[in-house]
Protein backbone atom coordinates (compact mmCIF):
# COMPACT_ATOMS: atom_id res chain seq x y z
CA UNK A 1 0.00 0.00 0.00
CA UNK A 2 2.97 2.37 0.23
CA UNK A 3 1.71 3.76 4.12
CA UNK A 4 4.21 6.54 5.41
CA UNK A 5 4.38 6.02 9.07
CA UNK A 6 5.29 8.98 11.45
CA UNK A 7 4.45 10.89 14.54
CA UNK A 8 3.15 14.05 15.49
CA UNK A 9 3.12 15.44 19.28
CA UNK A 10 -0.34 17.13 18.46
CA UNK A 11 -2.29 16.21 14.58
CA UNK A 12 -5.64 18.98 14.28
CA UNK A 13 -8.02 17.54 11.68
CA UNK A 14 -9.95 20.48 9.87
CA UNK A 15 -8.89 23.95 8.84
CA UNK A 16 -12.43 26.49 9.66
CA UNK A 17 -11.42 29.11 12.11
CA UNK A 18 -11.21 26.64 15.49
CA UNK A 19 -8.57 23.85 13.40
CA UNK A 20 -6.14 27.58 12.64
CA UNK A 21 -6.49 28.91 16.04
CA UNK A 22 -5.43 25.75 17.64
CA UNK A 23 -2.85 25.58 15.05
CA UNK A 24 -1.78 29.08 15.90
CA UNK A 25 -1.71 27.96 19.86
CA UNK A 26 0.07 24.83 19.23
CA UNK A 27 2.64 26.05 17.13
CA UNK A 28 3.96 28.71 19.41
CA UNK A 29 3.89 26.28 21.92
CA UNK A 30 6.24 24.26 19.90
CA UNK A 31 4.15 21.02 19.39
CA UNK A 32 5.30 21.56 15.88
CA UNK A 33 1.12 20.95 14.87
CA UNK A 34 -0.28 19.23 11.53
CA UNK A 35 -3.36 20.15 10.38
CA UNK A 36 -5.59 18.47 7.80
CA UNK A 37 -7.39 20.63 5.91
CA UNK A 38 -10.23 18.34 4.58
CA UNK A 39 -12.50 18.86 1.53
CA UNK A 40 -13.19 22.37 2.57
CA UNK A 41 -9.30 24.21 3.23
CA UNK A 42 -10.97 27.50 5.46
CA UNK A 43 -14.04 25.90 6.73
CA UNK A 44 -17.92 26.97 6.28
CA UNK A 45 -16.63 31.06 6.15
CA UNK A 46 -14.98 30.17 2.52
CA UNK A 47 -18.62 29.89 1.25
CA UNK A 48 -19.56 33.24 2.05
CA UNK A 49 -19.13 37.46 1.71
CA UNK A 50 -18.84 39.68 4.36
CA UNK A 51 -18.28 38.33 7.89
CA UNK A 52 -18.95 41.69 10.06
CA UNK A 53 -19.28 40.25 13.13
CA UNK A 54 -15.52 38.87 13.57
CA UNK A 55 -13.48 41.00 16.05
CA UNK A 56 -10.93 43.42 14.69
CA UNK A 57 -12.07 44.05 11.27
CA UNK A 58 -13.69 47.66 11.88
CA UNK A 59 -14.73 47.44 7.90
CA UNK A 60 -15.54 43.67 7.88
CA UNK A 61 -13.74 41.11 6.08
CA UNK A 62 -14.52 38.61 3.57
CA UNK A 63 -14.82 34.88 4.76
CA UNK A 64 -12.00 33.36 2.21
CA UNK A 65 -9.57 36.66 2.71
CA UNK A 66 -10.07 35.76 6.39
CA UNK A 67 -9.44 32.39 6.39
CA UNK A 68 -6.52 32.89 4.22
CA UNK A 69 -5.11 34.95 6.59
CA UNK A 70 -5.64 32.42 9.33
CA UNK A 71 -3.86 29.72 7.29
CA UNK A 72 -0.84 32.27 6.99
CA UNK A 73 -0.74 33.08 10.66
CA UNK A 74 -0.69 29.47 11.19
CA UNK A 75 2.42 28.99 9.03
CA UNK A 76 4.09 31.70 10.30
CA UNK A 77 4.65 29.68 13.56
CA UNK A 78 5.73 26.71 11.30
CA UNK A 79 2.14 24.29 11.09
CA UNK A 80 2.31 21.82 9.03
CA UNK A 81 -1.01 22.06 7.02
CA UNK A 82 -1.83 19.13 3.99
CA UNK A 83 -4.35 18.99 1.94
CA UNK A 84 -6.08 15.83 2.37
CA UNK A 85 -8.80 13.78 4.74
CA UNK A 86 -8.38 12.12 7.98
CA UNK A 87 -10.44 8.63 7.37
CA UNK A 88 -10.41 6.85 10.24
CA UNK A 89 -8.62 7.16 13.66
CA UNK A 90 -8.13 4.71 16.56
CA UNK A 91 -8.52 6.33 20.11
CA UNK A 92 -8.44 2.95 22.11
CA UNK A 93 -4.80 3.51 22.81
CA UNK A 94 -1.77 5.68 23.11
CA UNK A 95 -0.44 6.81 20.75
CA UNK A 96 -3.75 7.33 18.77
CA UNK A 97 -3.57 6.27 15.54
CA UNK A 98 -4.90 8.59 12.72
CA UNK A 99 -5.57 7.56 8.69
CA UNK A 100 -5.33 9.88 6.06
CA UNK A 101 -5.89 9.52 2.47
CA UNK A 102 -2.52 11.08 1.50
CA UNK A 103 -1.80 7.17 2.94
CA UNK A 104 0.32 8.35 5.62
CA UNK A 105 -0.42 6.71 9.08
CA UNK A 106 0.13 9.15 12.19
CA UNK A 107 0.91 8.06 15.28
CA UNK A 108 0.15 11.10 17.27
CA UNK A 109 0.43 11.99 21.24
CA UNK A 110 -2.81 14.79 21.00
CA UNK A 111 -5.52 14.84 18.67
CA UNK A 112 -7.40 18.22 17.98
CA UNK A 113 -11.01 17.70 16.49
CA UNK A 114 -12.37 20.98 14.68
CA UNK A 115 -14.53 18.67 11.84
CA UNK A 116 -17.00 21.54 11.93
CA UNK A 117 -20.69 21.05 11.08
CA UNK A 118 -22.27 21.34 7.89
CA UNK A 119 -25.83 23.45 7.41
CA UNK A 120 -28.96 21.20 6.43
CA UNK A 121 -30.21 22.14 3.01
CA UNK A 122 -33.35 21.31 0.75
CA UNK A 123 -31.37 20.25 -2.23
CA UNK A 124 -33.28 22.91 -4.29
CA UNK A 125 -31.59 24.10 -7.55
CA UNK A 126 -32.23 27.24 -6.85
CA UNK A 127 -31.58 26.98 -3.69
CA UNK A 128 -27.68 26.62 -4.89
CA UNK A 129 -27.89 28.81 -7.41
CA UNK A 130 -28.68 31.80 -4.98
CA UNK A 131 -26.60 30.82 -2.25
CA UNK A 132 -24.80 34.05 -0.77
CA UNK A 133 -27.13 36.12 -3.07
CA UNK A 134 -29.85 35.76 -0.83
CA UNK A 135 -30.39 32.24 0.40
CA UNK A 136 -28.11 31.59 3.61
CA UNK A 137 -28.32 29.35 6.15
CA UNK A 138 -27.08 31.36 9.09
CA UNK A 139 -29.26 34.64 9.93
CA UNK A 140 -27.03 35.70 12.97
CA UNK A 141 -24.53 36.52 10.33
CA UNK A 142 -26.09 37.74 7.41
CA UNK A 143 -29.60 38.99 8.72
CA UNK A 144 -28.16 42.32 9.50
CA UNK A 145 -28.07 42.73 5.20
CA UNK A 146 -31.78 42.53 5.48
CA UNK A 147 -32.96 44.81 7.58
CA UNK A 148 -35.85 46.76 6.66
CA UNK A 149 -37.12 44.19 4.31
CA UNK A 150 -38.89 40.98 3.98
CA UNK A 151 -37.86 37.65 4.44
CA UNK A 152 -38.62 34.13 4.67
CA UNK A 153 -37.36 30.95 6.48
CA UNK A 154 -37.99 27.40 6.65
CA UNK A 155 -37.83 25.00 9.50
CA UNK A 156 -39.63 24.29 12.82
CA UNK A 157 -37.60 23.27 15.34
CA UNK A 158 -35.97 25.60 17.80
CA UNK A 159 -33.29 26.89 15.30
CA UNK A 160 -35.65 28.02 13.03
CA UNK A 161 -37.79 29.84 15.89
CA UNK A 162 -35.01 31.54 17.21
CA UNK A 163 -33.46 33.00 14.00
CA UNK A 164 -37.43 34.01 13.06
CA UNK A 165 -37.40 35.93 16.47
CA UNK A 166 -33.77 37.09 15.90
CA UNK A 167 -34.65 38.45 11.69
CA UNK A 168 -38.47 39.62 13.20
CA UNK A 169 -35.88 42.24 14.95
CA UNK A 170 -34.23 43.62 12.00
CA UNK A 171 -36.67 43.03 9.23
CA UNK A 172 -40.25 44.18 8.16
CA UNK A 173 -41.71 40.81 8.14
CA UNK A 174 -40.69 37.38 8.34
CA UNK A 175 -42.41 34.29 6.70
CA UNK A 176 -41.60 31.04 8.73
CA UNK A 177 -42.78 28.02 6.71
CA UNK A 178 -43.31 24.91 8.28
CA UNK A 179 -44.40 21.58 6.97
CA UNK A 180 -46.80 20.77 9.32
CA UNK A 181 -49.41 22.68 11.58
CA UNK A 182 -47.49 22.49 14.57
CA UNK A 183 -43.59 23.27 15.44
CA UNK A 184 -40.99 20.96 16.78
CA UNK A 185 -39.70 24.02 18.48
CA UNK A 186 -39.97 24.12 22.55
CA UNK A 187 -43.24 25.88 24.08
CA UNK A 188 -41.06 28.66 24.95
CA UNK A 189 -39.87 29.17 21.91
CA UNK A 190 -42.91 28.54 20.03
CA UNK A 191 -44.70 31.33 22.47
CA UNK A 192 -42.07 33.68 21.01
CA UNK A 193 -42.65 33.23 17.47
CA UNK A 194 -46.55 33.06 17.74
CA UNK A 195 -46.64 36.22 19.73
CA UNK A 196 -44.43 38.14 17.20
CA UNK A 197 -46.52 40.73 15.18
CA UNK A 198 -44.18 40.74 11.96
CA UNK A 199 -44.14 36.20 11.59
CA UNK A 200 -46.26 35.36 9.66
CA UNK A 201 -46.65 30.91 9.86
CA UNK A 202 -47.00 29.24 6.88
CA UNK A 203 -48.20 26.18 8.23
CA UNK A 204 -48.43 22.51 5.96
CA UNK A 205 -45.98 23.77 3.38
CA UNK A 206 -42.68 23.43 1.59
CA UNK A 207 -40.70 26.05 -0.34
CA UNK A 208 -40.27 24.17 -4.32
CA UNK A 209 -38.70 27.41 -5.44
CA UNK A 210 -36.62 30.30 -4.81
CA UNK A 211 -37.04 32.88 -7.31
CA UNK A 212 -34.69 35.87 -8.18
CA UNK A 213 -32.46 37.41 -10.97
CA UNK A 214 -28.87 38.62 -11.37
CA UNK A 215 -29.37 41.29 -8.29
CA UNK A 216 -30.41 38.16 -6.25
CA UNK A 217 -33.43 36.88 -4.47
CA UNK A 218 -36.86 38.33 -4.83
CA UNK A 219 -39.29 35.75 -3.99
CA UNK A 220 -40.08 32.28 -3.37
CA UNK A 221 -42.55 29.90 -4.72
CA UNK A 222 -44.20 28.19 -1.58
CA UNK A 223 -45.99 24.86 -1.84
CA UNK A 224 -49.31 23.93 0.23
CA UNK A 225 -48.90 20.01 1.31
CA UNK A 226 -52.19 19.20 1.96
CA UNK A 227 -54.23 21.01 -1.19
CA UNK A 228 -51.15 20.97 -3.51
CA UNK A 229 -51.90 24.61 -3.97
CA UNK A 230 -48.81 27.26 -4.66
CA UNK A 231 -48.69 30.65 -3.81
CA UNK A 232 -45.59 33.14 -4.40
CA UNK A 233 -44.45 35.63 -1.36
CA UNK A 234 -42.23 38.41 -2.13
CA UNK A 235 -38.61 38.31 -0.13
CA UNK A 236 -35.50 39.40 -0.72
CA UNK A 237 -33.97 36.86 1.65
CA UNK A 238 -34.59 33.51 2.28
CA UNK A 239 -33.16 31.74 5.18
CA UNK A 240 -32.92 27.65 5.56
CA UNK A 241 -32.96 26.36 9.28
CA UNK A 242 -33.76 22.74 8.88
CA UNK A 243 -31.09 21.71 11.35
CA UNK A 244 -26.96 20.82 11.43
CA UNK A 245 -25.04 17.72 10.79
CA UNK A 246 -21.54 17.83 13.25
CA UNK A 247 -19.22 15.98 10.83
CA UNK A 248 -18.42 13.46 13.58
CA UNK A 249 -18.87 10.40 11.63
CA UNK A 250 -15.14 9.21 11.96
CA UNK A 251 -15.64 9.32 15.54
CA UNK A 252 -18.18 7.70 16.56
CA UNK A 253 -18.35 5.01 19.20
CA UNK A 254 -14.69 6.00 19.86
CA UNK A 255 -15.71 9.17 21.82
CA UNK A 256 -18.87 10.21 23.32
CA UNK A 257 -21.86 12.29 21.57
CA UNK A 258 -25.16 13.66 21.95
CA UNK A 259 -27.69 11.99 20.29
CA UNK A 260 -27.67 14.11 17.00
CA UNK A 261 -23.56 13.35 16.93
CA UNK A 262 -22.02 16.72 19.11
CA UNK A 263 -19.16 15.64 20.61
CA UNK A 264 -19.97 15.97 24.17
CA UNK A 265 -17.03 18.36 25.41
CA UNK A 266 -16.76 18.61 29.55
CA UNK A 267 -18.18 22.07 30.39
CA UNK A 268 -15.95 24.78 30.33
CA UNK A 269 -13.02 22.97 28.91
CA UNK A 270 -12.34 21.10 25.16
CA UNK A 271 -11.17 18.01 26.58
CA UNK A 272 -13.73 15.02 25.43
CA UNK A 273 -14.52 11.30 26.74
CA UNK A 274 -10.61 9.82 26.13
CA UNK A 275 -7.68 11.47 27.25
CA UNK A 276 -5.31 13.42 25.15
CA UNK A 277 -8.08 14.03 22.37
CA UNK A 278 -9.73 17.37 22.31
CA UNK A 279 -12.77 18.95 20.23
CA UNK A 280 -13.87 22.56 19.76
CA UNK A 281 -15.82 24.53 17.33
CA UNK A 282 -19.04 23.38 15.48
CA UNK A 283 -18.32 20.10 16.17
CA UNK A 284 -19.13 20.41 19.43
CA UNK A 285 -21.11 23.16 20.01
CA UNK A 286 -25.03 22.99 18.67
CA UNK A 287 -25.70 26.30 19.90
CA UNK A 288 -23.57 29.06 18.99
CA UNK A 289 -21.92 28.23 15.61
CA UNK A 290 -19.83 31.53 15.24
CA UNK A 291 -16.32 31.83 13.71
CA UNK A 292 -15.53 33.95 17.24
CA UNK A 293 -16.01 31.08 19.68
CA UNK A 294 -14.91 28.10 17.05
CA UNK A 295 -11.39 30.66 17.40
CA UNK A 296 -12.04 30.83 21.04
CA UNK A 297 -12.60 26.60 21.18
CA UNK A 298 -9.90 26.06 19.29
CA UNK A 299 -7.44 28.12 21.61
CA UNK A 300 -8.74 26.75 24.48
CA UNK A 301 -7.86 23.13 22.95
CA UNK A 302 -4.52 23.80 21.85
CA UNK A 303 -3.53 24.91 25.73
CA UNK A 304 -4.95 21.67 27.30
CA UNK A 305 -3.30 19.52 24.41
CA UNK A 306 0.21 21.84 25.91
CA UNK A 307 -0.73 21.25 29.28
CA UNK A 308 -1.58 17.31 28.82
CA UNK A 309 1.56 16.66 27.03
CA UNK A 310 3.28 19.05 29.31
CA UNK A 311 1.92 17.09 32.51
CA UNK A 312 2.80 13.42 31.20
CA UNK A 313 6.22 14.71 30.95
CA UNK A 314 6.57 15.99 34.80
P1 LIG B 1 -15.72 24.76 9.92
O1 LIG B 1 -15.54 26.16 9.51
O2 LIG B 1 -16.97 24.06 9.54
O3 LIG B 1 -14.49 23.93 9.37
C1 LIG B 1 -14.46 22.54 9.46
C2 LIG B 1 -13.18 22.07 8.81
O4 LIG B 1 -13.04 20.67 9.04
C3 LIG B 1 -13.13 22.26 7.30
O5 LIG B 1 -11.88 22.78 6.95
C4 LIG B 1 -13.29 20.84 6.75
O6 LIG B 1 -12.64 20.66 5.50
C5 LIG B 1 -12.60 20.05 7.85
N1 LIG B 1 -12.92 18.63 7.93
C6 LIG B 1 -14.14 18.03 8.08
N2 LIG B 1 -14.00 16.68 8.09
C7 LIG B 1 -12.67 16.43 7.96
C8 LIG B 1 -11.89 15.24 7.89
N3 LIG B 1 -12.42 14.02 7.95
N4 LIG B 1 -10.53 15.35 7.72
C9 LIG B 1 -9.95 16.58 7.67
N5 LIG B 1 -10.64 17.74 7.73
C10 LIG B 1 -11.98 17.66 7.87
N6 LIG B 1 -19.91 32.89 11.70
C11 LIG B 1 -19.61 34.13 12.14
O7 LIG B 1 -19.10 34.29 13.24
N7 LIG B 1 -19.82 35.23 11.33
C12 LIG B 1 -20.33 35.13 10.08
O8 LIG B 1 -20.54 36.14 9.40
C13 LIG B 1 -20.65 33.83 9.59
N8 LIG B 1 -21.15 33.66 8.36
C14 LIG B 1 -21.44 32.41 7.92
C15 LIG B 1 -21.95 32.26 6.63
C16 LIG B 1 -22.25 31.00 6.14
C17 LIG B 1 -22.80 30.86 4.76
C18 LIG B 1 -22.03 29.85 6.97
C19 LIG B 1 -22.33 28.47 6.44
C20 LIG B 1 -21.54 29.99 8.25
C21 LIG B 1 -21.25 31.27 8.74
N9 LIG B 1 -20.77 31.46 10.02
C22 LIG B 1 -20.43 32.72 10.46
C23 LIG B 1 -20.55 30.33 10.94
C24 LIG B 1 -19.07 29.95 10.93
O9 LIG B 1 -18.67 29.77 9.60
C25 LIG B 1 -18.85 28.68 11.73
O10 LIG B 1 -19.33 28.83 13.04
C26 LIG B 1 -17.35 28.36 11.80
O11 LIG B 1 -16.80 28.27 10.51
C27 LIG B 1 -17.10 27.05 12.55
O12 LIG B 1 -15.75 26.84 12.53
P2 LIG B 1 -15.11 25.39 12.71
O13 LIG B 1 -13.64 25.62 12.65
O14 LIG B 1 -15.69 24.72 13.89
O15 LIG B 1 -15.61 24.54 11.49
P1 LIG C 1 -34.35 20.19 14.43
O1 LIG C 1 -34.86 20.21 15.83
O2 LIG C 1 -33.94 18.89 13.83
O3 LIG C 1 -35.50 20.86 13.53
C1 LIG C 1 -35.40 20.87 12.14
C2 LIG C 1 -36.69 21.43 11.58
O4 LIG C 1 -36.57 21.50 10.17
C3 LIG C 1 -37.92 20.56 11.91
O5 LIG C 1 -39.01 21.38 12.21
C4 LIG C 1 -38.13 19.80 10.60
O6 LIG C 1 -39.48 19.52 10.35
C5 LIG C 1 -37.64 20.78 9.57
N1 LIG C 1 -37.10 20.11 8.39
C6 LIG C 1 -36.13 19.15 8.36
N2 LIG C 1 -35.89 18.80 7.08
C7 LIG C 1 -36.73 19.54 6.31
C8 LIG C 1 -36.95 19.61 4.92
N3 LIG C 1 -36.25 18.87 4.06
N4 LIG C 1 -37.90 20.46 4.47
C9 LIG C 1 -38.62 21.24 5.33
N5 LIG C 1 -38.44 21.21 6.67
C10 LIG C 1 -37.49 20.37 7.15
O7 LIG C 1 -33.07 21.16 14.23
P2 LIG C 1 -32.71 22.53 14.99
O8 LIG C 1 -33.87 23.41 15.06
O9 LIG C 1 -31.46 23.03 14.32
O10 LIG C 1 -32.34 22.05 16.46
C11 LIG C 1 -31.31 21.06 16.67
C12 LIG C 1 -31.17 20.81 18.17
O11 LIG C 1 -30.62 21.98 18.80
C13 LIG C 1 -32.51 20.54 18.86
O12 LIG C 1 -32.30 19.62 19.88
C14 LIG C 1 -32.89 21.88 19.44
O13 LIG C 1 -33.74 21.79 20.58
C15 LIG C 1 -31.52 22.44 19.82
N6 LIG C 1 -31.53 23.91 19.82
C16 LIG C 1 -31.84 24.52 20.99
C17 LIG C 1 -31.92 25.90 21.04
C18 LIG C 1 -32.27 26.55 22.33
O14 LIG C 1 -32.44 25.86 23.31
N7 LIG C 1 -32.38 27.87 22.39
C19 LIG C 1 -31.69 26.68 19.90
C20 LIG C 1 -31.39 26.02 18.70
C21 LIG C 1 -31.32 24.63 18.67
P3 LIG C 1 -40.30 18.44 11.25
O15 LIG C 1 -40.58 19.16 12.54
O16 LIG C 1 -41.51 18.18 10.44
O17 LIG C 1 -39.40 17.27 11.40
Amino acid sequence: MGNINENARCLIIGSGPAGYTAAIYAARADLKPIVYQGLQPGGQLTITTDVDNYPGYPEGIKGPEMMENLRKQAERFGTDIRFGIVTKVDFSSKPFRVEADDDRIISAETVIIATGASARWLGLESEKNFRGMGVSACATCDGFFYRGQDVAIVGGGDTAAEEATYLAKLCKKVYMIHRRDTLRASKAMQHKVLTTPNIELIWDSVPVEILGDTSGVTGLLVRNMKDQKERKINVTGFFVAIGHTPNSEIFRGQLDMNEQGYIKTIPGSAKTSVDGVFACGDVQDHYYRQAITAAGTGCMAAIEAERFLGSRKG
